[in-house]
């Protein structure tokens, strides 16, 4: 079970207020003293004011002859296949489509497949079994279209339920999921508890006069109807279930979710605190009930994709990773109009490489306010350098706000794409079949998501637990076992700390000494929050620590004035941190300052000071089963193996097969190394953008300030081509030739050109850095020159 706490005294404010309100205008009337006609008639003239995003369209309809109303987002394909089937609650005898539109209408925005909100037949005019007999008529008429997931709120996932128990008796197939909001699973008399305190609409009253009108005339009432809590729930589809604390259902929520999964069934129970009986209903107003829905979208559309066949899609454009380029480019792509796209996610979640680095100690290296793109201010950094989980919430919150899921697919790994120039077409296929047709292909995968474990011989086997930190495995403990770390970068100086202060024993294999500078990280409080939402302070602050990294590129540069400064200051803190000489020594770099990713860290060397924990300095000769053996002969043995080597930046898209003009693949045209014109597009690869290509990573400076370019830069590209109804562009051979001469002569006698790092190639080409000012890259890439591309 997964619980909730809403937080923010706004949203405090507003749930006090919508709780105030329905226990005022809503309670009093769902009572056995008024008619059944008056209680619709009020519900219905209260639904008038619900928010109903703009963007839904909602057309009367019908389904297997069942009336309802048809909820569809945007007038652009859908990215999946299949169908939300949603039933409303009211005890099976108040309620509509029309007073659940709030919630049905973001269902269909955030799964981005029609919602179809079945107006089924209410007692007391219609008893038991009309409700369920118009339920199963709608869902098998949308099965033929397609996977359904199904959808009940109350009465309504009770409902669902039942349903799903008549399909698996009749031997029909099943809905893909079923997502049950504060089910009502129990009808039988006297299984409502007291109501709590905070109950602001049911009472036990009401909900068993109008389970007497419902079941009031069939003898035949099998448990399955009546309290489908207590059936035999063996093989029903995954589920979601969702309540809230303050509510009279919340008992019955916790029961089914037991009683499913002691039948084996595959169930997720979701439970918000402080909230009632189907909050979600104030989405739009309710944060708490935004989020809500969108952990229901999300789970919507991982059962339709799990379920559905592999198919082909036709699309404006293709985007390759979720990361946080992903995410600005589909927001770009909306804001421009183009919203015929869909983007693929191998990984279960949005957030890149948040998404996949959650080693302990995670976190940015630069102040949070410059980790956020321009037009999304986040306003709720807990502190000036946040934590991975964090950052990946925000990319998550920024893709649930501008409705990305539905035109997402998570789980997706592209592994072929081939331009065919005589349609200036891309054609995609994925790793399980699935092919893509689109006119531009985006790919976000930025230079961090291939984990580099090093190449240092017996590491297959080793026979304890070997871990990489882009991939960490939370069940391996770590509390009081013997443990090493590979690596001293950017990763390692963050999960050492939280290591050493758990592990018995930890070894840090050092190969080079790195640059660290102090952390300036702070608690952002009350005062903080207040004033991030006032879009001044918000744009200044973001401003002031771009121009502060700004002013930290000089640092790379001999002679200057921040140079000495950082010198002074990295000598000065690991003196102060370090009393040992000999530890200090070792410590030392002998490299540039600037040449490898600078290091912020104020628990680094302290933790690499503690007792238990050795900073090892001799190479690494081979791993064992056992341990590590370094070169002089000596075995430290381990239970666990940190690699916390890095990525494999030269090799970028290696794991797709990506094929351009006249049939030369990207492996070929980068066989001497990777390189593009801006990192953006590649000659003989037309209606291509890369997101984040070579030579843009910065050693200074928050990797955002260049992704907002290079999106308005991409995009720039393909209004081009679309407005002019030409087939293809890319960049001119010629340019992005000389583009790459004179960034390569720049960077030959820079200060990266001096050490190892993973922004170069074995040979000594630099492939990943760009070296100027972020000012200077933003001028460069927008807007984009019309002369140095070609169309056709
Ligand atoms: P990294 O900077 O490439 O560091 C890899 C470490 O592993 C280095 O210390 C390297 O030593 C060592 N290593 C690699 N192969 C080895 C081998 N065979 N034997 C011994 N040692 C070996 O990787 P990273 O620390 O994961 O950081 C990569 C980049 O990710 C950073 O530069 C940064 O841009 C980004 N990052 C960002 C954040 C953030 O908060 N934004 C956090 C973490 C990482 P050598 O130095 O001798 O090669």
């Amino acid at each position: 079970m997964e619980t909730y706490r809403p937080a923010g005294w706004l949203e405090a404010l507003v749930a006090a207020a919508l709780r105030t309100t329905l226990r005022t205008l809503l309670k009093p009337v769902f009572s056995p003293r008024w008619s059944i006609v008056f209680q619709r008639r009020w519900l219905s003239a209260l639904a008038r004011i619900s928010l109903v995003p703009r963007s839904v369209s909602i057309n009367p309809g019908d389904a297997g002859g069942v009336p309802g109303q048809w909820l569809r987002h945007g007038d652009v394909p859908a990215v999946r296949a299949g169908t939300l089937l949603y039933l409303h609650g009211g005890a099976y005898c108040v309620g509509s489509p029309a007073t659940h539109r709030a919630l049905t209408a973001r269902l269909a925005q955030g799964t981005g497949v029609p919602v179809f909100a079945a107006d089924y037949r209410l007692a007391p005019e219609h008893p038991f079994p009309a409700a369920l007999d118009d339920a199963l008529a709608a869902y098998r008429a949308l099965r033929q279209r397609g996977p359904v997931v199904v959808a009940g709120d109350s009465a309504g996932g009770g409902l669902a339920l039942s349903l799903t128990l008549a399909l698996r008796e009749a031997g029909e197939e099943q809905p893909a999921g079923l997502m049950l909001l504060s089910p009502w699973a129990d009808m039988a008399p006297d299984t409502l508890p007291p109501e709590p305190p905070g109950e602001a609409m049911l009472s036990a009253a009401w909900a068993q006069a109008c389970a007497a009108y419902y079941l009031a005339s069939p003898p035949d009432q099998r448990v399955w109807v009546t309290s489908p809590l207590k059936a035999d729930l063996r093989d029903l589809p995954p589920v979601l279930i969702q309540a809230a604390t303050d509510e009279m259902l919340h008992g019955q929520a916790l029961a089914l979710h037991e009683a499913l999964q002691s039948a084996g069934v595959t169930s997720r129970c979701e439970i918000t605190e402080r909230r009632w009986h189907v909050f979600q209903l104030h989405g739009g107003a309710l944060r708490s009930a935004d989020e809500a829905i969108a952990r229901l979208c999300h789970f919507a559309r991982q059962r339709l994709d799990a379920v559905t066949a592999p198919r082909h899609s036709e699309h404006e454009v293709v985007i390759m990773g979720a990361g946080m380029s992903g995410v600005c480019m589909g927001i770009g792509l909306n804001r421009a109009g183009i919203r015929d796209w869909v983007m693929l996610e191998k990984q279960p979640g949005v957030g890149g490489t948040w998404w996949d680095n959650t080693y302990p100690g995670a976190h940015v290296d630069v102040p949070s306010p410059v980790y956020a793109f321009s037009f999304a201010p986040n306003p709720r950094w807990s502190r000036r350098f946040a934590s991975a989980p964090e950052i990946q919430r925000y990319a998550q919150a920024l893709a649930d706000r501008h409705h990305l899921g539905a035109r997402t697919r998570l789980g997706t790994e592209l592994t072929e794409a081939r331009f065919d120039d005589t349609t200036g077409h891309w054609h995609l296929r994925t790793a399980r079949g699935d092919t893509l047709r689109a006119r531009f292909f985006v790919c976000s995968t930025g230079p961090l998501n291939q984990p580099r474990w090093p190449g240092i011989p017996g590491l297959d086997s080793f026979a304890g637990d070997r871990l990489h930190s882009a991939r960490w495995n939370h069940r391996t403990p770590l509390a009081g076992r013997r443990v090493a770390v590979i690596g001293t970068g950017s990763t390692a100086s963050q999960l050492v700390p939280p290591i050493a202060a758990q592990a018995a024993r930890l070894h840090v294999f050092q190969r080079t000494a790195n640059w660290v500078l102090p952390r300036l990280d702070r608690r952002y409080g009350w005062l903080d929050h207040l004033l991030a939402r006032l879009p001044p302070y918000a744009v200044f602050t973001r401003w002031a620590w771009t121009q502060v990294l700004e002013w930290g590129r000089r640092g790379f540069d001999e002679g200057t004035v921040a140079r000495r400064g950082m010198l002074k200051t990295a000598a000065l803190h690991r003196d102060r941190q370090v009393p040992d000489p000999a530890l200090r020594d070792a410590l030392t770099p002998t490299y540039p300052l600037g040449c490898k990713r600078i290091i912020y860290s104020n628990d680094f060397y302290p933790a690499l000071t503690r007792p238990h924990v050795e900073l090892v300095t001799t190479g690494i000769e081979r791993i064992t089963p056992r341990g590590i053996v370094t070169t002089d002969g000596r075995e430290r043995p381990v239970d666990v193996l940190v690699c916390a080597t890095g990525f494999d930046t030269v090799q970028l898209l290696s794991s797709v097969q990506v094929t351009g003009l006249g049939g030369q693949t990207l492996r070929q045209a980068w066989s001497q190394g990777p390189q593009a014109y801006h990192g953006i597009s590649v000659a003989g690869f037309p209606n291509l953008f890369l997101m984040l290509g070579p030579n843009t990573a910065t050693g200074h400076t928050s990797t955002l300030l260049y992704i907002e370019p290079e999106v308005r830069h991409a995009i720039a590209c393909m209004q081009r081509v679309r407005q002019a109804g030409q087939r293809w562009i890319a960049v001119r051979p010629e340019v992005m030739t000389e583009h790459n001469r004179a960034l390569q002569q720049r960077l030959g006698g820079s200060v990266w050109a001096q050490c190892r790092s993973w922004y170069r190639m074995e040979g000594g080409k630099i492939v990943a850095l760009f070296p100027g000012f972020t000012a200077e890259y933003v001028r460069a890439v927008w807007p984009p020159r019309a002369a140095d591309y070609e169309t056709d």
